[in-house]
C-alpha cells in the first residue's frame, strides 16, 4: 500500500493481502494444510513463516496481522504470539544464552520484570535494572561483548515514566527493544529511531475490546526469523481467532487512540485540580517531568494516566471500589474505562523496595481511559472521590 498515506489509513485495510475478494479478514480456523507435494512440505517445514503448513509454524490470518503490524511499525517482518509476555519470552529467552547479561528498565510490566528477575537467573543469564528515565543509564549498564539485550517499556507501567528513543537507539553493540504497548504503533515507532526490535501485549488497545489475548515482535527480517526458530518450539503461537479481532482491532486503532487521548486528558486535569489527589502523571500535561520528551516522540499522549491520592493504602481501595461507570479490572486499551490500584494487585508481589523503585505508593492509582463520554467519567471520578473523602 502507498507509504505517502497516514498510519490510520493504512491500518483500515492492513493486513488482508491474502483475503481473495473478501472485504473483512477471513479466519481460518484450522490447524493444518494440505501438503501440495513432499518437497513443497520440506521446504515449509524447515523455512520461516511457513503460512499453510501447520498452524503452530503459521496460519494466514495470523500472518495477516503479522503483515499489518510490520507495515504499521516500518518492519521488515513481525511474527505474533499468543499474549505479550509469548512474545516477551521469546525474545528474552530466544536471543540469550547462559552467561549473557541483559540491561532492563526499572519501571516495567510486572510480568516482564518477574521473567527477567525469576526465570533468567535460573538460565545463567544475568540482568542489571536502570532507571530507564536517567539519561545514559543504560549505556552506562552495557558490559562490552557480554550484554546482549538492552530492554525498555515506553511509556512505562505504572507512572507513564518515558525513554528517549534515540537515546536508546544510539547503543551501539547489544540488541535493543522496546515494549511499546501503551504508544500502539500509531503514536510512536521505535524502529524508527534505531531500535532493533518492538514488543506490543496486542492484548491492549492494538486488538481493542478485551476478546483477544495477543501479542507480536517486530523487526528486521534476520532478527525476527533468527527468533522463529524458537517461536515454533516454545508453542506461544497466536491463536487465528485473536489474530483476526486483532485485524479488526486495527481498524479502528485511530479513532479509538484519538477518544481515548481526549478522556484521558479531560480526566487528568479535572484531577490535577482536585485537593484529595497528590500528583498527575499524562504525558499530555506539561507537569509531566518528560513532557518535552513527550512532544518530541509520542504522537498522542494516550488513554493512561495514573494519579496519587493522598493517604494509605485503604484511600486507593476505596476509590477503586467507589467508581460506579468505571470498572476495576486489570487490562488497558479497550473501550471500557479500567481503574486499578498497582499496589494492591497487579505490583502484589513486589517488595517495599521494589515498589518505592518503581514509583508506586498505597495510593497511586491507574486509569486507562475508554470510549464513553468524558463528562460522565469525571461525573463518576468525582463521586468516587468523594466517597474517599467520606471515609476518612
Ligand atoms: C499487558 C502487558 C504485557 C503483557 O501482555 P499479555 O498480553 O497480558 O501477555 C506486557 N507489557 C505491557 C506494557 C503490558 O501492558
Amino acid at each position: 500500500m502507498d507509504d505517502q498515506l497516514h498510519p490510520e489509513t493504512r491500518a483500515i485495510r492492513a493486513g488482508r493481502a491474502d483475503n481473495d475478494t473478501a472485504l473483512a479478514p477471513i479466519l481460518w480456523a484450522t490447524t493444518t494444510f494440505v501438503t501440495p507435494t513432499v518437497e513443497e512440505g520440506r521446504r515449509m517445514a524447515t523455512g520461516v513463516g511457513a503460512a499453510r503448513f501447520y498452524s503452530r509454524y503459521g496460519n494466514p490470518t495470523v500472518n495477516g496481522f503479522e503483515e499489518a503490524i510490520a507495515q504499521l511499525e516500518g518492519a521488515e517482518t513481525a511474527r505474533a504470539f499468543a499474549s505479550g509476555m509469548g512474545a516477551i519470552s521469546a525474545v528474552i529467552l530466544g536471543l540469550c544464552s547462559t552467561g549473557d547479561h541483559i540491561v532492563a528498565q526499572r519501571q516495567l510490566y510486572a510480568g516482564t520484570q518477574l521473567l527477567l528477575q525469576t526465570a533468567c537467573p535460573r538460565f545463567g543469564i544475568d540482568v542489571t535494572f536502570v532507571d530507564g528515565t536517567e539519561p545514559g543509564a543504560f549505556a552506562a549498564a552495557v558490559i562490552p561483548g557480554r550484554t546482549q539485550l538492552v530492554f525498555a517499556e515506553t511509556p512505562a507501567n505504572p507512572r507513564l515514566d518515558l525513554v528517549d528513543l534515540d537515546e536508546l537507539g544510539a547503543i551501539a553493540g547489544p540488541l535493543t527493544v522496546v515494549d511499546s504497548t501503551f504508544a500502539t504503533p500509531l503514536a510512536q515507532r521505535p524502529l524508527d529511531h534505531g531500535v532493533d526490535l518492538v514488543v506490543h501485549s496486542a492484548t491492549k488497545a492494538i486488538a481493542g475490546h478485551n476478546d483477544a489475548t495477543l501479542g507480536v515482535v517486530a523487526g528486521a527480517a534476520e532478527l525476527v526469523n533468527w527468533l522463529y526458530s524458537f517461536a515454533v518450539l516454545q508453542g506461544a503461537n497466536a491463536s487465528p481467532f485473536d489474530a483476526m479481532n486483532g485485524i479488526r482491532g486495527l481498524r479502528t486503532l485511530g479513532v479509538r487512540l484519538e477518544r481515548q487521548s481526549h478522556n484521558a486528558g479531560v480526566l487528568a486535569r479535572f484531577l490535577e485540580d482536585h485537593p484529595l489527589v497528590e500528583e498527575v502523571r499524562w504525558p499530555g500535561l506539561t507537569s509531566h517531568p518528560q513532557f518535552a520528551l513527550a512532544q518530541r516522540q509520542l504522537a498522542l499522549p494516550g488513554g493512561l494516566l495514573t494519579f496519587e491520592l493522598a493517604g494509605d493504602l485503604e484511600a486507593g481501595r476505596t476509590f477503586v471500589e467507589s467508581v460506579r461507570l468505571a470498572q476495576l479490572a486489570t487490562s488497558l486499551g479497550g473501550p471500557e474505562t479500567l481503574v486499578t490500584h498497582p499496589a494492591s494487585t497487579t505490583h502484589v508481589n513486589l517488595t517495599a523496595e521494589e515498589l518505592e523503585a518503581n514509583g508506586i505508593r498505597p495510593g497511586t492509582v491507574r486509569v486507562s481511559a475508554g470510549l464513553e463520554h468524558s463528562a460522565d467519567l469525571v461525573a463518576d471520578v468525582a463521586q468516587a472521590l468523594d466517597a474517599v473523602a467520606a471515609a476518612r
